[in-house]
């Protein structure tokens, strides 16, 4: 698809952010391409309109960026799954491994009703711990999650494998 060129030309990528040796991917110079944007929700909008989605559930905070444009199109409703202390109701959590120490994503209960099918959004998946903690949320509360998607893979560290076989769709590798 010949959109995933501009796409993917549109993405800084900083040497050395936020620590040495890392190669980070910047979507905020996407935003800054309207085109490429638009490009960016319409890949993901064409790939799950009539697939029966219910919710799309955008993981912090980059997944609010992807997330919301794609639940409007395809007539879902949107949850964020946030870093711990910012919902105000109550909540389940998930603690997930990073390279050094742990992290936790919360979801408010009663957000998804059982049987709902859910699709995962954030903008880049590298170890895959991060989507793993958001599916197993909103398994918990009883949703299907369908897919994960996202804009950029890093193939490398083989976060796919960390999804327990759930389907992964990316717009495009980085290396
Ligand atoms: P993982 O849990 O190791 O798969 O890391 C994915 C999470 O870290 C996502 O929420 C990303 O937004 C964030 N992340 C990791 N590396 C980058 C990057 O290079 N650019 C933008 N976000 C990144």
């Amino acid at each position: 698809d010949p959109r995933i060129r501009r796409i993917a030309s549109s993405i800084r990528v900083v040497p050395d952010f936020p620590k040495k040796g890392i190669m980070f991917q910047d979507i905020t110079t996407l935003l800054l391409d309207p085109k490429a944007f638009k490009d960016t929700a319409d890949l993901f909008v064409e790939r799950y309109t009539g697939k029966g989605i219910s919710v799309v559930a955008g993981v912090e905070a980059r997944g609010f960026i992807f997330g919301p444009p794609i639940a409007l199109a395809i007539g879902a409703k949107f949850i964020p799954l946030r870093k711990p202390r910012k919902l105000p109701g109550e909540v389940i959590s998930e603690n997930y491994v990073l390279e050094y120490g742990t992290d936790c994503l919360q979801m408010h209960v009663g957000a998804v009703q059982p049987g709902e099918s859910a699709l995962v959004v954030d903008d880049l998946i590298a170890t895959g711990g991060t989507l793993c903690a958001a599916i197993s949320l909103l398994e918990r509360a009883g949703a299907e999650v369908v897919e994960c998607a996202c804009v950029i893979e890093l193939p490398e560290l083989k976060g796919r494998e960390k999804l327990n076989g759930k389907p992964l769709y990316i717009l495009m590798e980085s290396h």
